[in-house]
């Protein structure tokens, strides 16, 4: 596809992509639902507004103009699918309509650097599961026990928990050193303080569309149809407070004190000639968790650590695809107990580590428990994350010449409050 719109090769955002976000005029003021091409960012409220969005299955054109994009994505799949061919055939290369409409085109696009990216989505329940089975292999090996890392459920059921939402941030958003208790294996009595051992979590999340009743249940066979688009995802943990809370519930305040998104929500369509198989499920996993097809993405993700004043320094480079659970079982499972799911809940995958230690998702993991320090740049080592270091993750898939991106998630750690 080519574009009227100039995209640099190697842009995360070509036309082939069109994510869905919210921006901030930084001259206006105004909040609108947006879709990005190459380095500008589409105004849809502004689109819809000129009459180019008709037709298209929206009764209110009210939706784009949202400081979130649920109201969007609660018309659903058939609107989604719209929406994005359209705004492809107006941005295509030989398309006039709005090209040579001077005046209507300075309304509807403007340069990134003349916006904010703000959260698109104004997340409701969020839950995080524990998908990758090297990382639960990993974490199992340092825990628990090397010769029994999994525990005996882990190949029969995607495992999760229920997260907070009210701390889930956009990128770009610093986040405070947080505080807590933790308690040293050798103490007899928690202390209170800043956490030592702040961590990042490289993963991805999927955004659900539409509403279900209580009592339903998702089949996993269309389970896709619910899901709206992706974005990466920054689970920051303090891993000596998670030692010491997490049994018997699981993890609590070391993973609620901020979750970095990236801003533009990738949607299933435009990672659709990314599919891949998955890993091999043995045992056999239960008729209501069985999947046909290829469900997994070749999605290249990677981690950089920039210490403040310094170059950043890659720490990972992992891929979506060696995720052991996809997202359609996740989903399947999440709703099996007729637990009811709303527009703009999120789910994360769960740490995605692959299989070698240069593609671990954790500083957990590739530090080995602080036991391998990493070297950065400017000289200095890191066994976890120091205030003021810049967490940079990076997601994209390409083939054939085509370059799906997902931007980036930033996050600056400031010292705790
Ligand atoms: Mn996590």
């Amino acid at each position: 596809m080519k574009s009227w719109i100039e995209i640099n090769p190697g842009n995360d955002f070509p036309l082939e992509n069109i994510p869905f976000g919210v921006c901030r005029d930084k001259v206006s003021g105004k909040v609108r639902c947006a879709t990005r091409i190459g380095n500008y960012v589409i105004d849809l409220n502004e689109l819809a507004d000129l009459g180019y969005l008709n037709g298209l299955g929206i009764r209110d054109m009210l939706v784009f103009k949202n400081n979130y994009l649920n109201d969007f994505i609660s018309l659903g799949k058939p609107v989604w699918r719209a929406v994005r061919s359209r705004l492809q055939e107006i941005f295509s290369e030989g398309n006039h309509e709005l090209q040579n409409n001077i005046s209507e085109k300075a309304g509807v696009i403007r340069h990134i650097l003349d916006v904010d990216e703000l959260m698109p989505v104004k997340v409701g329940d969020y839950t995080d599961f524990y998908s990758s089975i090297e990382h639960a292999t990993n974490v199992g090996k340092m825990f628990r026990d090397p010769a029994n890392a999994l525990l005996p459920n882990w190949r029969h059921i995607p495992v999760g928990y229920h997260g907070r939402s009210s701390s889930i941030v956009v990128s770009g958003t610093d986040i405070h050193r947080p505080k807590g208790q933790t308690k040293a294996d050798d103490a007899d009595a928690p202390v209170f303080g800043p956490t030592k051992l702040l961590d990042f979590e490289l993963e991805t999340a999927f955004i659900t569309g539409g509403k279900t009743e209580l009592g339903d249940s998702i089949p996993v066979d269309n389970a896709e149809d619910h899901i709206f688009g992706m974005v990466l995802f920054n689970d920051l943990s303090a891993r000596d407070i998670q030692k010491w809370e997490y049994v018997p519930l699981g993890p609590f305040l070391s993973k609620s004190f901020g979750s970095v998104i990236s801003p533009w929500i990738v949607t299933l369509d435009a990672l659709e000639p990314f599919r891949v198989d998955g890993p091999e499920q043995k045992p056999e996993v239960l008729p209501y968790l069985k999947t046909k097809g290829k469900r997994n993405f070749d999605i290249e993700l990677e981690v950089l650590i920039k210490p403040e004043g310094s170059e950043a320094k890659r720490v990972s480079k992992s891929n979506f695809k060696y995720m052991y659970w996809n997202m359609a079982q996740q989903l399947a499972h999440q709703t099996v107990n007729g637990c009811n799911i709303n527009t703009g809940d999120m789910y994360g995958s769960g740490t995605i580590s692959g299989p070698t230690p240069d593609s671990y998702g954790s500083m957990l993991e590739i530090t080995w428990r602080g036991t391998k320090p990493v070297k950065m740049p400017d000289g200095t080592e890191r066994k976890f994350i120091n205030d003021n270091d810049t967490i940079i993750m990076k997601g994209y898939a390409e083939k054939g010449g085509v370059r799906i991106g997902f931007g980036e998630v930033t996050t600056k750690i400031l010292p705790a409050k």
